[in-house]
C-alpha cells in the first residue's frame, strides 16, 4: 500500500497489506492474549495506558510530523491533537478501576446482589483518518482497560499513524499478542467483518457505518457507530460581540480544513446582525495562512483525500445555481497537493446539499433568518444528529432551542468541542453508543449480575 503525501503528492511509504491468512493469525494470536491480559488487575493494565501516554509525550515532534506528512494536517494542529488527546489517559487514570469495580447493589440479610463488569474479548476498532488520536484513542484505550484485545484498522490514510500506536503500546508493555494494527483498505475492513469477533467500534461515514451495521447484524455482538454530521451553529440577535462570535464560528468551520466529525457545516445568523457577523466572519477567513502544512504558521494544509476535491466543488456550482453568493474561494487551488480554497457561501437555503449533506472540507453555507422558530425548524431539517451549537448572551433562550434538537452534543457559545468527562455519540445518521465519560468505558464491558443468597446454617 503507498502512502501519500497530500501536500505534494508523493509517495512518502510503501507498506506490506495484511493478507487474509495473516489476519486470522492475528485474530487466533488475539483470542490467546486476551485470556491472560483480562487476568490482569484494572490497576496493571492501567499502567501500561500511563506509559503509553508518557512514550507518546516525549516523542510528540516526531509524532505530529508524521501525522502531517501522511494527512496534510497543519503540524500546530497534529502537536494540539496529541497533547490534546492525553486527557483520555489522565481521565482514565483518575476513574478506570472505579468504574470497572464490582458494584454491589444490594447487601441485605441473606441475600447479595452484585455487577461484575466482563471484558467483551476480541474487538475490531476500524477508524478514521481526520483524527486518528482523538477517535482511536476514544476507544483502544478503553478497551485495553477493560480487558480487552484489539484488532486496530486505521484508514489507509493514516496507517503510518496507527503503526506508530502499535509502537508505542507495545514499548508500554501491552503485549502484541493484545494489540495489533492491521494495514489495508476497506477490502480488509469487509475482511474483518466477516471474521468471528466479540465487537465492532467504527469511526467513519454513515454509509460505511451502515454496511458494517448490516453485515454484522447476524452475529448479535456489540457494534457502536461514531459518524458523521452536519452540525448547525445558530447566531442569536442578542450576541454582544460579533466579531468575536464570527472569530470563533470560523474556527469550528475551518479547524483542520473542516474535516472534523464535528466541525460547524452550516450557519443561521439572525438578520439584525447578519451582515456585521458576515463582513468579520469572511475577514477573519481571508486571514488564514493556506499552504505547506509542515510551517508551524499554517492553518489550512492540503485536504487529505484527492477526491474530496470534485465533491466541494460540485457542492459550490449547485450552491451558485440555487442562489448562493460566492464570497471566497471556491475552488482547488492550482499546482501539487490536493489543497482547496477556504470557501464561504451567503444567502444559501435547504434546497443546496451543501446545507444538507456532509460537506467534511473547508467550505461553509451561512443563511439568514427572522426568529429563533425558523432557526430552530432549519436545524432540526437534517437526518444527523451529532452536535447543534447556538451562540447567545441568555442561556435559557439558547438552551430553549438546543433541548428541543434532537442531538448527541449540544453547545452554548462554544462548538467542536469533545471532553472525556461527558459521552460523546451520534443520533439517527451519526451513530449509536457512546464513547468517554463512564459509559464510554461501559461499552467494552458486559455486565455479569450476581444473585448469591446464602442458605440458613443448621445450627
Ligand atoms: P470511511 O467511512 O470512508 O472509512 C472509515 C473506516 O472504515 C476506514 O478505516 C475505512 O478504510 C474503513 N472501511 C471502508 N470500507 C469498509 C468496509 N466495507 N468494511 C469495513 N471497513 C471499511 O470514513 P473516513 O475515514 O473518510 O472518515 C470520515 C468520516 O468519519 C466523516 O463522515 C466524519 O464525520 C466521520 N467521523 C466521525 C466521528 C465521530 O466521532 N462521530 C469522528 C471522526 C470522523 P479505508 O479508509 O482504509 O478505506
Amino acid at each position: 500500500m503507498q502512502i501519500i503525501n497530500p501536500a505534494t503528492e508523493e509517495i512518502i511509504s510503501e507498506l506490506q497489506e495484511t493478507s487474509k491468512d495473516e489476519l486470522r493469525r492475528i485474530l487466533d494470536s488475539l483470542r490467546e492474549g486476551q485470556k491472560a491480559w483480562s487476568q490482569k488487575s484494572t490497576k496493571e493494565r492501567l499502567e501500561c495506558i500511563i506509559r503509553f501516554g508518557e512514550l507518546i509525550q516525549l516523542n510528540v515532534n516526531e509524532l505530529a510530523k508524521i501525522l502531517t506528512l501522511e494527512t496534510g494536517k497543519p503540524l500546530q494542529q497534529s502537536l494540539n491533537e496529541i497533547k490534546g488527546a492525553q486527557n483520555r489517559v489522565q481521565h482514565l487514570r483518575k476513574n478506570a478501576e472505579k468504574w470497572l469495580a464490582p458494584e454491589t447493589l444490594v447487601d441485605s440479610g441473606s441475600t447479595h446482589e452484585k455487577i461484575v463488569y466482563e471484558p467483551l474479548g476480541v474487538i475490531a476498532n476500524i477508524s478514521a483518518w481526520n483524527f486518528p488520536y482523538n477517535v482511536g484513542y476514544n476507544v483502544f484505550l478503553y478497551a485495553l482497560v477493560a480487558g480487552n484485545s484489539v484488532l486496530y484498522k486505521p484508514s489507509e490514510f493514516a496507517t503510518l499513524t496507527g503503526k506508530q500506536f502499535e509502537k508505542y503500546l507495545w514499548q508500554a508493555g501491552i503485549p502484541e499478542n493484545v494489540f495489533q494494527c492491521v494495514v489495508g483498505d476497506g477490502k480488509l475492513g469487509q475482511q474483518i467483518l466477516e471474521a468471528d469477533l466479540n465487537g465492532y467500534f467504527f469511526t467513519g461515514s454513515h454509509g460505511t457505518g451502515l454496511r458494517i451495521a448490516k453485515t454484522v447484524a447476524h452475529k448479535l455482538v456489540p457494534v457502536q457507530l461514531e459518524l458523521g454530521g452536519k452540525d448547525p451553529l445558530y447566531i442569536m440577535d442578542d450576541v454582544s460581540d460579533v466579531k468575536q462570535a464570527a472569530i470563533n464560528a470560523a474556527e469550528g468551520a475551518f479547524y483542520n480544513n473542516g474535516q472534523s466529525c464535528c466541525a460547524v457545516e452550516r450557519i443561521y445568523v439572525s438578520e439584525k446582525i447578519h451582515d456585521e457577523f458576515v463582513d468579520a466572519f469572511v475577514a477573519e477567513v481571508k486571514s488564514y495562512k493556506i499552504g505547506n502544512p509542515t510551517s508551524l504558521e499554517t492553518f489550512v494544509g492540503p485536504l487529505t483525500r484527492k477526491q474530496q476535491i470534485k465533491f466541494l466543488e460540485n457542492q459550490v456550482i449547485y450552491a451558485l445555481n440555487k442562489g448562493a453568493i460566492l464570497l471566497s474561494g471556491g475552488k482547488e487551488i492550482e499546482g501539487k497537493g490536493y489543497y482547496f480554497e477556504p470557501t464561504v457561501l451567503t444567502h444559501c437555503n435547504h434546497e443546496m446539499d451543501l446545507m444538507k449533506e456532509e460537506s467534511f472540507g473547508p467550505i461553509i453555507g451561512i443563511q439568514k433568518v427572522s426568529s429563533d422558530k425558523i432557526a430552530l425548524e432549519l436545524m432540526a431539517d437534517t437526518n444527523y444528529g451529532l452536535t447543534a451549537a447556538v451562540f447567545s448572551n441568555d442561556e435559557e433562550r439558547a438552551l430553549h432551542l438546543l433541548n428541543q434538537l434532537n442531538v448527541g452534543t449540544a453547545y452554548w457559545n462554544c462548538c467542536d468541542r469533545v471532553s472525556p468527562n461527558i459521552p460523546w455519540s451520534g443520533r439517527n445518521n451519526s451513530g449509536v453508543g457512546s464513547t468517554l465519560s463512564t459509559q464510554g468505558i461501559r461499552a467494552f464491558v458486559q455486565p455479569k449480575s450476581y444473585h448469591l443468597r446464602s442458605l440458613p446454617s443448621e445450627n
